[in-house]
């Protein structure tokens, strides 16, 4: 059994789906005789056929959800794929260095990164990530289905093509997290990345079980080897035995029918056994995420996170574009109620685009609204965008990072200048959107009755928060588990902001993960919290969670661990609290 930190709840059994960091990878494969040349560059013609296929469906998925410029970068992929020229020098690896198909692919895609990385402009060098993509999508069709002599794994249960798929990566980018529907993925399972990792983000998003953070795991792992992912306990197993499989399908069979429960309360208001009324939100990253968010019954979109659209773009998407964007994601989201958040690039999301930078530090460098000081057409651009799409439901505009109360200032004047100048130009707009903060930096937290007196509303980002607060990048697996939700110091800082927000009757939301945290969750209720934001797949479990508490229960709750000194002492405590108001909800818990 292998240990890492579970990102994403549940628990799958599955066959490895290996994403291959294929730059730099092992030593070369030769084939044994010339006879097999021929049936090599078929293998290898093949596998280009299906990339082809397996993009085009990729290009017309991400056109739907993100629209056609979006899907552009895509089609980018499918040009180098299909290019002449590198089919060429891969048969000629194959033909006269006697290589392996994939090793004559990596040869050649090496050789291409190379050529890329010496050409002194960011926008070519950041172009070897594609290549990077593109190699990983051949040679993964390369190696998708190992027949038992490649495998090496004849004592296992193994049944690839009937399993579910569980994809086992060293890490995965942003831009490849986009790409994951396009597999029936059931499990994910990283060397890198932390529970807030926007790969964990996108698992959760779509109720994939994952773990990040298994040292080594590409080291233990053979495409097609059975797996088992336990997405609560952050645990992998490789190649289980018998007992063990068995076992954990039966967890699995029943987390899916938990699942399925829950999901029959979309329709049912989110209210406690006393009749206290909470809104349970959805955090979007797409258009799909705002459909999901309806399905699962939410109450609206309580974070979109913008930074998706720019992250597939080649550059900086238009007004025009934008607004087009806004207003489909706006007409998709439950009751047309969407948090549209502002741009929040840097951090672990680049764009080639914005320029390349080599920060020692980037979750404290320049990141989300800083960028914009710099960039202020980039962010003018988005307000208008997003006050345009405001006539196209209940539309609010949230800011992130904001570390201080004259950042506050300059973007509040910001709006307002563009709402004047829509005006003077006769674009229509929604003069009524209201304008929130995120506070997820702890000066923003100490500072709130400052930034209260400006803005209309809040939304505590507890991801960044928590990791600002304990000084430990929250996708690093070493100092994960100083990011701890259910801690003293969250908690306290926390209520310290609701309690500001409720002395000035002030709109209230935690739209991190922990508002989707059964224990967490808890707290939050008893602490006055109404307003709760999560990935779509956690709302079902939220609303039951809520209708299964009083408020006086929760708030003794929170005033118990508002007493406690360590995290330990917390987690115990919610555990046996959870268990008693629903010990079926335990099963779904994770943190
Ligand atoms: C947060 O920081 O809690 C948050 C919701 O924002 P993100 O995870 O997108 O940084
Ligand atoms: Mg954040």
């Amino acid at each position: 059994m292998l240990k890492g930190i579970g990102v994403s709840p549940g628990v799958v059994v599955g066959v490895a789906y290996r994403v291959e960091s294929v730059l730099g990878a092992g030593e070369p494969q030769s084939l044994e005789s010339a006879a097999m040349v021929p049936g090599e560059i078929a293998r290898f013609d093949r596998a280009v056929e299906e990339t082809t296929v397996e993009l085009e469906t990729f290009v017309q998925r991400i056109a739907l959800e993100l629209g056609t410029p979006a899907a552009d970068i895509f089609k980018t992929h499918l040009q180098m794929v299909n290019d002449p020229e590198m089919t060429a020098r891969v048969h000629a690896a194959i033909e006269k260095k006697r290589l392996t198909a994939l090793s004559a692919l990596q040869s050649v895609m090496n050789a291409y990164a190379a050529q890329f990385a010496r050409i002194d402009q960011d926008y070519f060098r950041e172009r070897v990530t594609d290549v990077r993509d593109v190699m990983t999508r051949i040679g993964s069709h390369l190696t998708r289905k190992p027949g038992p002599a490649e495998n090496g794994n004849g004592a296992t249960e193994s049944h690839a093509g009937e399993e579910p798929v569980i994809l086992v990566a060293h890490e995965i980018l942003p831009s490849q997290a986009m790409s994951l529907g396009n597999l029936a993925i059931a499990g994910i399972v990283t060397e890198t990345g932390g529970s807030t990792s926007h790969a964990a983000i996108l698992a959760r998003s779509r109720g994939i079980p994952a773990v990040s953070g298994v040292d080594g795991i590409m080291n233990d792992v053979v495409a097609g080897d059975l797996m088992v992912v336990d997405g609560r306990e952050g645990h992998v197993i490789v190649r289980p035995d018998r007992e063990a499989t068995s076992a954990y399908r039966k967890v699995q069979r029943e987390f899916f029918l938990l699942k399925d429960r829950l999901v029959a309360n979309r329709d049912q208001p989110a209210v406690s056994c006393d009749g206290t009324h909470v809104e349970v939100l959805a955090n979007i990253n797409n258009l799909a995420d705002a459909q999901a968010a309806d399905s699962v019954g939410a109450a609206g979109v309580g974070l979109f996170r913008t930074e998706y659209l720019f992250l597939t773009h080649h550059d900086v998407p238009g007004e025009e574009e934008q607004y087009e964007y806004y207003r489909q994601i706006v007409l998709s989201s439950p009751n047309k109620t969407t948090t549209i958040r502002t741009l929040d690039l840097g951090g672990d999301k680049t764009v080639p685009y914005l320029g390349r930078r080599n920060e020692p530090n980037p979750f404290m460098g320049w990141r989300s609204v800083r960028i914009f000081f710099e960039n202020p057409k980039l962010l003018v651009t988005q307000i208008r965008a997003i006050l345009r799409a405001g006539r196209h439901g209940k539309v609010s505009m949230l800011f992130p990072m904001i570390t201080t109360v004259e950042e506050l200032r300059r973007l509040n004047t910001m709006v307002k200048e563009a709402k004047s100048n829509l005006r003077r130009e006769g674009v229509p707009f929604a003069d009524d959107v209201k304008t929130g903060v995120m506070v997820e930096v702890p000066a923003a937290a100490v500072c709130i009755d400052a930034l209260l007196r400006e803005t209309d509303f809040i939304s505590i980002g507890s991801n960044d928060l928590i990791q600002y607060l304990v000084a430990a990048d929250r996708d690093n697996p070493k100092v994960a588990h100083l990011c701890e939700p259910l801690s003293p110091s969250i908690f306290r800082i926390i209520n310290m902001v609701l309690e500001a927000c409720q002395r000035t009757g002030t709109p209230v939301t935690v739209c991190g993960e922990m508002a989707g945290q059964p224990r967490a969750a808890l707290v939050l209720f008893g602490m006055g919290l109404r307003r709760f934001s999560m990935s779509p797949a956690f709302v079902p479990q939220i609303k039951a969670l809520i209708a299964s508490v009083t408020t006086a229960q929760a708030e003794r709750f929170a005033h118990h661990v508002l007493q406690l000194s360590t995290s330990d002492e917390i987690r115990a405590y919610l555990s046996e609290r959870l268990h008693e108001v629903s010990a079926e909800l335990e099963a779904i818990d994770f943190a």
